[in-house]
């Protein structure tokens, strides 16, 4: 459709099928105005959620936050949008936290078509400074604090279906680019994406988006040519996923012009090894792959972290394509560039920081994945609720059997725990800070398997995880940082599940606390022999700790030991 032709609003319609359009994004994205005149163009009513909420309470939502605080306000909020969805299609303008709040998401995603109302920060600041009734924003330096929460707020919004970008701000324009962008929609733009979810990784030069959803690896060849056309891939998996997904995989390729071939290492953490390195540099340096080409790694953590090692090293770097076929993967190792293999002495020890230039999570994949390896993966996504998103936690807690019969609350896990990631990958990249906080329970896990020698089906790596993290709650309980009701909460939820919480859970573990400690000691995460832990102050509250007293460590380990 061209630019100078009115919008079928017809074909608008059609493509909303009832749904609502739910405005998000930042105070003073314009979400009133615009969904005013976009409701009167498509003859819905249009609902501010904040106006709602205030005729409700009777009060100014100022007054609501004062009087109550917000975690009231935003219960409310929660249960108001929950309410207003469900009575039927309407234009709905929602508060700028609105969005954070994952049961919100979720109701969004079923019944609506979000919208992220994106426009220039300048235009923003202007329209914020005219109002005085914002009250987050009643700081001594306003302009700091409206760019902290769009920082903070943008990894989230950007989940939204569409984005509109505005640099004049003009109303009307942009309920232009709404009705355009929806009246667009076809098979190849599906009018509610959110089937399939967008998280970007902000890192400059090397940015890079992660696609996650349904089918995926069959558009994989249309997503990679779209980055790299015309290139030679490699595709590096193992021998259990390549019956399940290589030949989809190859086909896509080709039917997208790329040449491939593919290379099938043995499953397993065992892969992570010197030979098998040297085996796969070898296969893609005979497949002539060069530093334009592209590297797929097509399969759970034990393949990106290989495969990705090789892509840093061949001819000293050549492009990485993830397509993660475990849950963990998904989440977690695909995203941020760690790639490496193991040496006798320790996990992951040798290995380099190498960004890949796509990522793709098909979330279908996981359906063959035995029960043990989701619920592994699944330590990871609890990591991010516990390291710094309590809300995320709770979510979990009323939607893990969605998550783990495939239903959409598994989609939206996935994208949330890559956005905290990508979060945290984009302000520290090669962990001189932040970043270390998502080795929550790594220090203690990384140490159970090294002395279960890394035998996965006595210990997967996310079981390790697991009883980690469970031993850095109850560590930090004993240590007096942390309530013994977020660490019972902790443990109930990873039990409920089916995760193991203690090392007497692994089968036939013998040990003692200074074999545990020594183990920790070969540990990446030691720093000139001091041990790093990640401690918490309760659910969502996770810190770095440098300096603990290995005596600490080891009475609580003995105590753990004799549990
Ligand atoms: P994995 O790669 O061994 O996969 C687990 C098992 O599932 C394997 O047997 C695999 O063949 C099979 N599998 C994979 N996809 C499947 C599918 N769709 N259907 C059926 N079977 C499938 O293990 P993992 O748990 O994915 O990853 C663990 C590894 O990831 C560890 O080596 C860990 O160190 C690493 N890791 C790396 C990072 C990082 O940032 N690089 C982060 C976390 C973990």
């Amino acid at each position: 459709m061209g630019q100078g032709q009115p919008v079928d609003v017809g074909r608008v319609t059609a493509a909303l099928g009832g749904r609502s359009v739910v405005l998000i994004g930042m105070m003073g994205a314009g979400k009133t105005s615009v969904g005013k005149r976009l409701a009167a163009k498509l003859a819905l009513p249009f609902v501010d959620a904040d106006a709602e909420i205030e005729a409700g309470a009777q009060l100014t939502i100022s007054e609501i936050f004062e009087r109550f605080g917000e975690a009231y306000f935003r219960d409310g909020e929660r249960k108001v949008i929950a309410r207003l969805l469900n009575g039927g299609p309407l234009v709905l303008a929602t508060g700028g936290g609105a969005f954070m709040n994952p049961v919100t998401r979720d109701n969004i995603a079923a019944r609506g078509v979000s919208i992220w109302l994106k426009p220039d920060f300048d235009i923003l600041l202007a329209r914020v400074r005219k109002k005085s009734n914002r009250p987050l924003l009643k700081t001594a330096d306003p302009e700091q604090t409206l760019r902290r929460l769009l920082e903070e707020r943008s990894p989230t919004y950007a989940l939204a279906d569409f984005t509109i970008e505005s640099l004049d701000g003009s109303h009307d324009s942009v309920v232009e680019a709404i009705l355009r962008r929806l009246a667009a929609c076809n098979d190849d733009v599906p009018p509610f994406p959110r089937a399939r979810r967008r998280v970007e990784v902000p890192l400059g030069a090397r940015a890079y988006s992660i696609l996650i959803g349904p089918g995926l690896i069959d558009q994989a060849g249309v997503e990679i040519a779209k980055i790299a056309p015309r290139v030679n891939c490699a595709v590096v998996t193992d021998a259990r996923v390549a019956p399940l997904y290589l030949e989809r995989l190859t086909e896509s390729l080709h039917q997208a012009g790329l040449r491939s071939t593919s290379i099938i290492c043995p499953p397993g953490e065992a892969t992570k090894r010197y030979a098998e390195f040297a085996r796969v540099s070898d296969a893609l340096i005979e497949a002539r792959i060069e530093r334009r080409d592209v590297v797929i790694a097509l399969g759970g953590g034990v393949i990106g972290d290989l495969a990705g090692f090789c892509a840093a090293t061949l001819r000293r770097g050549v492009r990485l394509v993830q397509i993660p076929t475990t849950l963990l993967a998904q989440v977690d190792s695909s995203v941020g560039g760690k790639t490496g293999i193991n040496s006798r002495h320790g996990k992951n020890l040798v290995g380099a920081f190498h960004q890949p230039s796509l990522v793709l999570a098909d979330t279908t994949a996981l359906d063959t994945l035995s029960e043990r390896d989701f619920r592994a993966g699944y330590a990871e996504v609890v990591k991010y609720g516990l390291i710094g998103d309590r809300r995320f936690f709770e979510f979990l807690e009323s939607n893990w059997r969605e998550i783990f019969a495939g239903g959409p609350a598994r989609a939206e896990a996935i994208a949330i725990s890559c956005a905290a990631k990508a979060r945290i990958v984009a302000a520290d990249e090669t962990e001189q800070g932040e970043r270390a906080l998502l080795n929550l329970g790594h220090t203690f896990g990384h140490a159970f398997e090294s002395l279960t020698h890394y035998d996965s089906p006595r210990l997967a790596h996310g079981e390790g995880v697991a009883i980690g993290m469970a031993s850095a709650f109850r560590f930090s309980r004993d240590l007096g940082l942390c309530s013994g009701q977020d660490t019972t909460r902790v443990e109930a939820h990873l039990k409920a599940l089916g995760l193991p919480t203690r090392m007497g859970d692994i089968p036939g573990f013998e040990a003692s606390a200074d074999d545990i400690l020594a183990a920790m000691r070969q540990d990446k995460k030691v720093e000139r022999g001091r041990l790093t832990f990640i401690l918490v102050r309760g659910i969502g509250e996770s810190f770095v700790a440098r300096d603990l007293d290995e005596a600490s460590v080891s009475t609580f380990l003995a105590r753990e030991l004799a549990a």
